[in-house]
């Protein structure tokens, strides 16, 4: 039997310590080179600190059992021509794990090259939103517990979010946030740099209906497609259902978080011309928090996200989260203006 809370606990300060490192790392960003990885984006020696730290914890809080799939791997770290960068990333885990050495970085680095195929696994995004942490703006340290193509734990840091929702989104917060959430059992928000800060249980406030609906997006253009955002709002409006408000722009699944306290009444992420597998790591551990929140997640066509597909979300296409009745309303827009319909995967 997975004993939940001291698998949540275990989680925690594996995020905690991956966080502290990230935002050390940025208080020197203009040092920080980002490299380009195949597909073009960017990885940061933070991804690949922020990766070693939660591989370090959880196989030391939860021993040799640990299958773990995240996001980074060693190979770039291990060639000669980037030394230079192995002992950045070294000096950066130092911070947290003073005992570090190359070998036990690059080590830790690799547990996280576990596979899918166990029924219950780690899921690790060390750093999303790896361009908002490279703007000095939002990211996560994101890690999720997949129990038979379910996400049942979910851990989030987000070093740079207020704790005070009347804050901005664009200014760097001194604590940051952390959220955690265990199927069944809600959503509880701590500071994100802190093992021992206070943890609250949180409760989002329903949406009013004569409120303005706020739903959050990317930052990134190529990541969902906001002219489809803004038809939805505009149907929604028309229909006289509800009132259009601005979107909201932040990277990563911080926007899983923002919709679970409450702070904005949808995350949509619509998918754009090019066809694009979400993967696993971008929101196991958002949509665990979203979820016990009492927000629905579900794709575009209003399916259950299946995490049992290995590394990407293959039946899904794009993610509509928000509370129960405005998830119905963003659905209904969505089936009425034939979004995706040339995507369906049916
Ligand atoms: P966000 O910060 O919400 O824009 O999401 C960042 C994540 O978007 C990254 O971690 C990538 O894995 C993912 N991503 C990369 N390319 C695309 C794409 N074309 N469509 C959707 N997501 C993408
Ligand atoms: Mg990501």
């Amino acid at each position: 039997m997975i004993d939940h809370a001291r698998y949540a606990a275990a989680a925690r300060e594996a995020v905690i310590a991956a966080s502290i490192v990230c935002q050390e790392v940025q208080d020197n960003l203009d040092q920080v080179r980002a490299m380009t990885k195949d597909d073009k984006s960017p990885v940061t020696i933070a991804d690949l600190a922020s990766q070693a730290i939660v591989g370090m914890v959880l196989k030391q809080k939860l021993g040799e059992d640990l299958h773990l799939v995240a996001e980074e791997d060693s190979v770039f770290l291990r060639d000669e021509d980037n030394t230079l960068y192995l002992d950045a990333t070294v000096a950066a885990v130092k911070g947290v794990w003073e005992d570090a050495t190359e070998q036990k970085v690059l080590d830790a680095i690799d547990l996280g090259a576990g596979d899918t195929d166990h029924h219950a696994f780690w899921t690790l995004d060390p750093i999303d939103g790896t361009k908002g942490f490279l703007r000095n703006q939002q990211y996560a340290v994101a890690l999720g517990f997949i129990e038979n193509g379910t996400p049942t734990i979910g851990v989030m840091g987000c070093p740079n979010l207020p704790v005070n929702l009347s804050k901005p989104f664009d200014i760097r917060d001194e604590h940051g946030c952390l959220y955690m959430a265990i199927q069944g059992n809600g959503v509880y928000e701590s500071a994100s740099d802190d093992v021992n800060a206070e943890i609250i249980r949180i409760t989002r406030l329903d949406h009013l209906e004569d409120e303005e609906i706020s739903v959050c997006a990317s930052v990134e253009k190529s990541h969902t497609n906001m002219s489809d955002t803004d038809r939805i709002l505009q149907w929604i409006q028309d229909q006289g259902l509800g009132h259009m408000g601005e979107p909201v722009r932040l990277d990563s699944q911080c926007k899983y978080a923002v919709v679970a306290r409450g702070q904005a009444d949808a995350y949509l992420r619509l998918p754009t011309k090019k066809p694009y597998v979400e993967r696993i790591w971008d929101h196991a551990a958002g949509a665990c928090i979203a979820s016990e929140s009492g927000a629905f997640v579900t794709d575009i066509f209003g399916r259950n996200l299946d995490f049992s597909c290995g590394r990407g979300l293959e039946n899904n296409k794009g993610i509509v989260c928000a509370p129960p009745r405005i998830h119905g309303l963003l659905l209904a827009a969505i089936k009425e203006l034939g979004i995706g319909q040339d995507q369906s995967t049916d």
